[in-house]
């Protein structure tokens, strides 16, 4: 039996709406299926939603593998669906999870900041960014780390849009000091 590893990234159809318990609905629903159907098929990998894409990373026995990668590519919830990595795997590297889930994490905004990514588009990953993407999912832990991007980019800007605290105080001491200058002056 030969195992086999394979990413993707697509383009979701549907109008997000807003999350239940950290997850969207339309996402909730997917993976719900997903789970209980890649255990049945010794499937394991993770799944990741944000800005409109999806990444998701598959591993198992080839011809299950194989089979709903097509199934998945049929589906209407997400189109633009691109490969990024489908190759053969010595042996499994996700051990627990028939479908994890990584919710709009800190892992990952720390992810796009390193890759200096200012959004998450996986559709042209290359090779160093998806393997990057995968250990993200690997090794992210769920619990209690949900963010929303679209909150985290207006805060950015509106961040970004303020005056630091450093240039502040420099110019009130160029104030203070011109201040003095000028009463020194009318001393003399
Ligand atoms: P289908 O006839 O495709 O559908 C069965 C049920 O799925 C339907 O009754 C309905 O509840 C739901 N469904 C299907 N299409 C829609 C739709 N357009 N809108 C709303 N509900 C719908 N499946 C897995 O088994 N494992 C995965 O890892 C997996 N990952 C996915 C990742 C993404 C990004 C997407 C979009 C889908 C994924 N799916 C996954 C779902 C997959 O595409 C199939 O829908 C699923 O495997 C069931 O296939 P089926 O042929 O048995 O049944």
């Amino acid at each position: 039996m030969s195992l086999m590893r394979l990413a993707y990234a697509s383009e979701a159809t549907f109008h997000e709406k807003p999350a239940e318990h950290g997850v969207e609905p339309n996402v909730a629903r997917i993976l719900m299926m997903s789970r209980r159907n890649n255990a049945k098929n010794q499937i394991v990998g993770g799944l990741y939603y944000g800005n409109g894409y999806f990444f998701q990373y598959l591993e198992g026995e080839e011809k299950a593998v194989n089979e709903l990668y097509e199934r998945i590519s049929r589906d209407d919830r997400h189109r633009n669906v691109t490969t990024l990595i489908q190759e053969s795997l010595p042996e499994r590297t996700f051990t627990n999870w028939s479908m994890k889930y990584v919710p709009l994490s800190s892992d990952v905004q720390r992810f796009l900041d390193k890759n200096s990514m200012e959004s998450f588009n996986p559709l042209n990953f290359n090779r160093p960014l998806c393997e990057g993407m995968i250990g993200v999912i690997r090794d992210t832990s769920n619990e209690g780390r949900v963010i929303d991007h679209r909150q985290l980019a207006s805060s950015r800007k509106a961040r970004s849009s303020r005056t630091d605290p450093v240039s502040i105080g420099l110019a009130v001491a160029v104030l203070g000091l011109v201040g003095a200058l000028v009463y020194a002056s009318t001393m003399f």
